[in-house]
């Protein structure tokens, strides 16, 4: 008998991000020197990733080559991506592996709980690849990983960093209804870019995303976070603000896009550190609790400091 073997299927399976294997490649430019960061030596670096790996669990900081893992391990902040590695989307940007993802882990919310209770977090960020394959995408999942967090480390504070659950009815008001403490839905990039950056996605579903969450929980946090060094334009951004702003959103993170290899979207430019300070102060100007702009802010860096840092500054709010 002859085994014929699918040579080129296997190839594929192979491939971290198949969709993007016939991309042209693009340039990789050289980082500027303000983009430094702290190698991942601590002890405290191999514990964090010893509980990881005992609890099963995938981490955003891991999957998508995050430039902070030294610094944010180091110090036990782990974000937790949960519903395994695999995105059903095909982000330009993004280094999680594509394709078609595995059954949901039904131990899984119990495990983060108690990775969480293990690492001690005050405040946690849990995040999730894109299934689009599920009919909630994976809506109920969130929910029960937060009542997992809850049960097992009560004071904890959780920030969820959803997909857009777009044509996934009721999804939302599912996740909110286990009251995170911040709902977090990154619009990533100005709406001319969305089809080359987030073809999958549409911008004004994502911001409706945020606006819903903020309508189904007036006294919780939402936040969104946006790339820049993709080819937009200043006034661009100005624009996406104000419409996170009509949306009524508490926090925007902003920081550089880093190619994770040649098949990725290229680096249009670096932002200067200056360029975001800038940014920094007009969106403070047009309402935002909170803003967060640097080259290595990414929307779960520094999130624990920045969460009380956000309940603080509504509290200093002007009564009406
Ligand atoms: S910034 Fe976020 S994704 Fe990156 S290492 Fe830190 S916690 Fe992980």
């Amino acid at each position: 008998m002859t085994t014929v073997l699918d040579q080129s299927a296997m190839e594929r399976r192979a491939l971290r991000h198949p969709e993007k294997a016939s991309n042209a490649d693009a340039p990789m430019l050289r980082k500027p020197e303000w983009i430094r960061v702290k190698a991942p030596v601590s002890r405290a670096y191999a514990e964090t990733k010893a509980i990881v790996r005992a609890h099963n669990l995938h981490t955003v900081c891991e999957e998508a080559a995050c430039p902070n893992i030294g610094e944010c391990w180091s110090e036990r902040h782990a974000t937790m991506m949960i519903m395994g590695d695999t995105c059903t989307r095909a982000c330009g940007f993004c280094n999680v592996k594509t394709g078609l993802p595995y059954a949901l882990d039904l131990r899984e919310p119990e495990n983060v709980g108690s990775a969480v209770a293990r690492l001690g977090l005050k405040h946690v960020v849990v995040t999730s690849v894109d299934r689009d394959d599920l009919d909630d995408g994976g809506a109920v999942h969130f929910a029960e990983t937060i009542a997992a967090i809850r049960a097992q480390s009560s004071t904890t504070t959780i920030e969820v960093l959803t997909p857009d659950f777009l044509r996934k009815p009721g999804a939302i008001e599912t996740v909110m209804a286990a009251s995170p403490d911040v709902f977090n839905h990154n619009l990533e990039t100005v709406p001319r870019l969305y089809l080359n950056v987030r073809p999958g996605a549409r911008y004004f579903a994502s911001l409706r995303l945020l606006q819903r969450a903020k309508e189904l929980a007036p006294e919780g946090f939402t936040k969104s976070g946006l790339m820049v060094g993709l080819g937009e334009e200043r006034e661009e951004i100005m624009q996406v603000m104000d419409d996170l702003r009509t949306a009524a959103v508490d926090f925007l993170t902003i920081g550089q896009y880093l190619q994770p290899t040649r098949k990725h979207n290229a680096i249009a430019r670096f932002w200067t550190p200056d360029e975001f300070s800038a940014l920094e102060q007009i969106a403070r100007a047009k309402g935002f609790l909170m803003v967060s702009a640097s080259p290595l802010t990414r929307s779960s860096y520094h999130a624990d400091r920045d969460f009380l840092a956000l309940r603080e500054a509504r509290r200093h709010l002007p009564t009406s």
